[in-house]
């Protein structure tokens, strides 16, 4: 059962020269409970799509159509893209909360990480005690990881593993059926990252949430995702199970991402089993975007946009991608 339903979603970057599409037709759903992996490089659209579900879309960046649909476990259900400021500040906590690339922008500096667990449960649960709150946030910040006593630390008196754990932490206070993940763990190392993520997957495990997970590596995914959906220039290319994306690949783009070593910083950087860079977003390649850059190029893959057919983008084999490759 999907607790989100993404249909033709598109957003653009409105500018003096035009519009940028930043995402183009994306339709995706999120079941109830699964890790979903969402990966490709920089500027393939992943947090403008991430940041369109959750609403967080500032100008010039705008929706230019589609819609996002939450389903709740007792069958109602909501239209996102049409809920109005009050609405939104609820179900934004309620029902979906987001974890942001940099944990030190989304906690409060000058507050302490309990007083701010508390905030969101003085707000959002008004019947609640001050003494349940109290009990509640210490809780939290120990299902992450935190000793209850740091419940009284400033953010800049924890590391940045440490952070990023109290904001997961303010993240499940209201127990959302959906957590938004955009690179949660990028700035961290890989030690800690790895942590991170398998204790996300035990909290998964524990309060039943579904998590969209958004990065660029590939390998970090794997290890963690239940499905993975691969973004390249706005577009989903491909979406599979992890263990299917990871063994048969049907998307050359994919391929080229799993036989990479993406680095950790700066745009556009050149992958090592993906020659080029990403495309400018404000002048497509006609046809399929991924073709100056595709070992398995036809002719008419500089005319022809591929429909994501199944779980594949790719004209290869009458739309079915790769062969498989096992
Ligand atoms: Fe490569 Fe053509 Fe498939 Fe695009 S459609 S990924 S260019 S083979
Ligand atoms: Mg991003």
């Amino acid at each position: 059962m999907n607790v989100l339903e993404i249909r033709d979603l598109s957003v653009d970057y409105l500018s003096g020269g035009g519009a940028v599409h930043a995402v183009a037709d994306v339709s995706l759903d999120l079941r109830r409970g699964e890790i979903l992996g969402l990966a490709g490089e920089s500027g393939s659209g992943k947090s403008t799509l991430a940041n369109a579900v959750a609403r967080l879309l500032r100008p010039p960046a705008a929706i230019t159509s589609g819609s996002v649909v939450y389903r709740r476990q007792d069958g109602s259900s909501e239209d996102v893209l049409a809920l109005g400021r009050k609405e939104l500040r609820a179900f934004r906590w309620k029902e979906l909360a987001v974890v942001f690339q940099s944990a030190m922008n989304a906690l409060n500096p000058v507050s302490t990480v309990g007083a701010q667990i508390d905030d969101v449960l003085r707000i959002h649960r008004p019947g609640m005690s001050r003494n349940d709150r109290a009990e509640r946030a210490a809780e939290l910040l120990q299902r992450v990881g935190i000793s209850a006593d740091r419940r009284r630390a400033y953010p800049h008196e924890l590391s940045g593993g440490m952070r990023q754990r109290a904001a997961i932490a303010i993240a499940l206070a209201l127990n959302p059926e959906v957590i938004i993940m955009d690179e949660p763990t990028t700035a961290l190392d890989v030690v800690v990252q790895r942590d991170i993520l398998h204790e996300i997957r035990a909290l998964r495990e524990e309060y039943g949430f579904a998590v969209v997970f958004i990065t660029h590596d590939l390998s970090l995914l794997m290890e963690i995702s239940d499905r993975i959906a691969i973004m390249y220039a706005g577009r989903v290319v491909e979406t599979g199970g992890a263990r299917a994306i990871h063994t048969s690949p049907r998307h050359p783009y994919t391929l080229g991402l799993l036989r990479s070593f993406p680095r950790l910083h700066g745009p556009r950087e050149q992958l090592l089993g993906i020659p080029g860079t990403p495309p400018d977003l404000r002048s497509l390649p006609p046809g399929c975007a991924f073709h100056p850059r595709c070992g398995k190029a036809m002719a008419e893959c500089s005319s022809e946009l591929p429909a994501l057919d199944g779980d594949v983008a790719c004209l290869l084999n009458g739309g079915r991608g790769l062969e498989d490759a096992s």
